[in-house]
């Protein structure tokens, strides 16, 4: 946090401000150039209001009422979100000159004075100017860099492309039993960059294409928007890489990939001894996903299981998460759940010796074994024939992009 009232800061202030797009950047100078004016800018802290956050900084309780008011006719301030970017510029007396938050990576909330000297305050989302980058990386797991993660900072990018990757290939690969050393990734990819603030983080748009070598097997994804469908992600042959279940019902998470142990924790201890389901190490308090859409059969807790959650799918499948130690908000009898969606945090309550998740499969009221079955459910619906030039001249571009490293 900084508070400054130096023409300095005022004049960097101006500068950031003016390339933001505005018709009335030149007005804007005129405000920013009077030397009564404070100025402060930093993140919003935790457990605060709007209300709250700008009478701490000094502004009048009649003044801060007309800035909530005007901001509500375009932003919610409940929105308002802890540690995103936000800047103040008042006069001496507490009046309000300008008002900026960031609301998200790509646009930014705007309160000021609809004109010189007005008291009417006028409120505007306005996007956040950036650049568009087609970007590509790639990385390797091994010693230095053991989880995707790693390999993916050493690569220069941010957890979020990690993400959004391992969820492209969420049905293919458990990210949290199956990464090898020596297994390679390259993505090809959106960038955005600030054209205001050098100092804020790049941003992720799209994943064009990407390939995952694991374990020797060869996996490419490309994205690819059917006529009149959804954007998915297909093979080079134009099947569909989404599946009916996901790969695990563990989502993948920093701090259970990032641990070089898992390798060799052999977390899936599969039956022998009678055990009708898949164990999971994993923390407590990892988030446990529902392996496809459904609906919640039973949110239960008995001193066998702990807490479960049983959901019904179609195809005449039931799947059943152990032990839980939390349910997620709304994870009740009847609710919906989409495939993916967290239904409740890992734990070790009922019969269990520590932290893991304890996951079972039911078809048509019998037992199976997860991971076979999982893994030989038929994918997605292919590119229709119909749409197969289209698909093939995106994939030989989204391919080239990637041979570029
Ligand atoms: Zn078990």
């Amino acid at each position: 946090m900084t508070r400054l009232v130096s023409l300095a800061a005022l004049a960097a202030c101006l500068s950031a401000c003016a390339a933001a797009p505005s018709a009335d950047s030149g007005t804007r100078a005129d405000i920013f150039l009077t030397p009564d004016t404070t100025l402060v800018q930093g993140v919003v802290p935790s457990n605060t209001t709007l209300d709250g956050m700008l009478r701490g900084h000094g502004m009048a309780a009649a003044a801060v009422a007309g800035v909530i008011s005007a901001a509500r006719q375009v932003f919610d301030p409940r929105r308002l979100r802890s540690s995103q970017p936000f800047r103040l510029v008042t006069s001496l007396d507490g009046a309000l000159r300008q008002f900026e938050y960031e609301i998200d990576a790509a646009s930014f909330l705007r309160v000021a004075p609809a004109a010189i000297g007005s008291d009417n305050l006028r409120a505007e989302v306005l996007p956040i100017p950036r650049t568009l980058e087609q970007a590509s990386a790639a990385g390797t797991i091994d010693e230095d860099t053991p989880s995707l993660f790693q390999a993916m900072a050493s690569a220069g990018e941010g957890a979020e492309l990690t993400i959004a990757l391992a969820q492209i290939f969420a049905g293919e690969i458990d990210f949290n039993t199956e990464l090898q050393p020596g297994d390679r990734f390259t993505l090809a990819y959106d960038r955005y960059r600030r054209q205001d603030r050098a100092d804020r983080p790049v941003t992720y748009g799209d994943i064009h294409a990407a390939e995952f070598q694991n374990d020797g097997r060869l996996l490419r994804a490309i994205r690819f928007t059917p006529p009149g469908g959804q954007p998915g992600y297909f093979d080079e042959q134009g099947r569909s890489l989404r599946r009916f279940f996901l790969r695990s019902p563990l989502k993948f998470e920093p701090r259970i990939t990032s641990r070089y142990s898992l390798r060799r924790m052999h977390p899936v201890l599969q039956t022998a001894r009678a055990h009708r389901g898949v164990d999971y190490g994993a923390p407590t308090g990892a988030p446990v996903v529902a392996v496809s859409s459904g609906t919640v059969v039973s949110a239960t807790y008995d001193d066998t299981n702990g807490r479960m959650v049983r959901l019904r799918h179609a195809s005449g499948y039931q799947s059943y998460y152990l032990h839980l130690s939390a349910f997620a908000a709304g994870v009740r009898a009847g609710a919906r759940v989409e495939q993916g969606q967290t239904i409740g945090l890992v734990g070790s309550t009922g019969l269990a010796t520590g932290p893991h998740l304890h996951y079972g499969l039911q078809k048509n009221g019998g037992w199976v074994d997860p991971l076979r079955e999982h893994r030989n459910m038929p994918p997605g619906d292919p590119v229709p024939a119909a749409a197969m030039d289209a698909f093939r001249d995106t994939r030989d571009r989204a391919l080239a992009q990637l041979s570029y490293n």
